[in-house]
């Protein structure tokens, strides 16, 4: 007769045993998952100390993990969910194109990318956020996007100002001799063989010494903002109004305007200028002596002491009026700064 197999279930020092060593891996587990979150928990201090967003985006299903930077840097609730959507709609559109185009090029060529953007965030804060980017890839495939977003709105101002001050000239808010130099060489350039058109006009006040020593600086310097306002809407259309020295201003005419229209604009300018200032209640009268020369074939420097010159032939010629240039023998006067 055959026996019946008896089947017996582990004895209880098997089960003790097992016991214990499912309990030290699950300790094990705890303690892993407690360093890691203890990892976690640096990691965000370290990035909220350092008010840097740190994000990750997994490629395959566009899953998101971002540090509470990145809420803060778009004004988003800290249990607002993770989508990407309510970031993007942040963008300046021409910021939101940029990043589009930069994220996807980043990707395809696993290259990564860098980028200033301009955010309107959910409160409607107006912030400049300077974002990097990297690219991990898994056998040749992209599989997760991750950088830094970092708020640059105080460097950008900055950057602004500065530059602002290296252009423009603080007082009247017109370009300065810098930027007019600048402007000076690029419109006179020769392009394709063409040698550029256009004129520049020289402006200089007439006996602005005396406004200053009748009436004070501070008065001088409401008329000089004075002048550079009327200089600018009487001179619409040009291609810069500068003011390049203490009394001196510049205009770039464009090849639009003929030797017919550049007389007109320097009465119109003449006009303009002549006309009373009222200055804390007083009533100033100003006038303006201008020197053109044309374009032609010269550099920016002949330009300049060719415009000076006939700057000065206007000023020897009884100021408040205009010369163009012509060679200095046939001028008959000669400039003695040219020398
Ligand atoms: P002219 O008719 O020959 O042009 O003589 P002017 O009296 O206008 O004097 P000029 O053009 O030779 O010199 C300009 C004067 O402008 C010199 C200086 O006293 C004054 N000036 C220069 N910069 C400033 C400024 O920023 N503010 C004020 N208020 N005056 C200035
Ligand atoms: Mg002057």
């Amino acid at each position: 007769m055959r026996r019946r197999a008896v089947l017996r279930g582990p004895d209880a020092a098997t089960i003790a045993g097992l016991e214990a060593r499912l309990e030290a891996q699950a300790a094990l587990i705890r303690e892993q998952a407690a360093s890691l979150s203890q990892s976690q928990k640096i990691f965000d201090r370290a990035s909220a100390a350092a008010r840097i967003g740190v994000w990750q985006c997994n490629l395959a299903d566009q899953a998101l993990q971002w540090t509470d930077v990145v809420y803060d840097l778009f004004d988003l609730p800290r249990d607002a969910p993770l989508d990407r959507a309510e970031i993007v709609k942040c963008y300046t559109p021409a910021s939101a194109a940029e990043l589009q185009a930069k994220r996807s090029k980043g990707i395809a060529e696993r290259t990564g990318f860098g980028l200033d953007a301009e955010i309107v965030t959910a409160k409607g804060n107006r912030r400049w956020i300077r974002i990097t980017a990297s690219v991990e890839c898994e056998d040749g495939v992209a599989v997760r996007i991750f950088g830094m977003k970092q708020d640059i709105t105080e460097e950008k101002i900055l950057a602004d100002q500065t530059r602002y001050l290296a252009e423009y000239d603080v007082m009247t808010g017109l370009a300065n001799r810098s930027r007019f130099q600048s402007k000076l060489a690029e419109l006179t350039a020769v392009t394709s063989g063409q040698p550029a058109l256009g004129a520049l006009l020289l402006v200089d006040l007439d006996g602005f010494k005396q406004i200053n020593d009748t009436f004070g600086h501070i008065a001088g310097d409401e008329c000089l903002k004075d002048v550079a306002r009327r200089l600018e809407s009487a001179c619409t259309g040009v291609d810069l109004v500068s003011r390049i020295g203490g009394d001196e201003f510049a205009v770039l005419a464009g090849p639009q305007l003929d030797l017919a229209a550049i007389s007109e604009l320097a009465r119109d300018i003449i006009d303009s200028l002549g006309r009373q200032v009222d200055n804390g209640g007083r009533a100033l009268k100003l006038g303006a002596s201008i020197g053109i020369a044309r374009y032609e074939d010269c550099t920016p420097s002949e330009l300049l002491v060719r415009a000076d010159t006939a700057l000065y032939q206007a000023k020897a010629g009884g100021r408040n009026t205009f010369r163009i240039f012509k060679a200095p023998e046939a001028a008959g006067v000669r400039n003695p700064r040219a020398a």
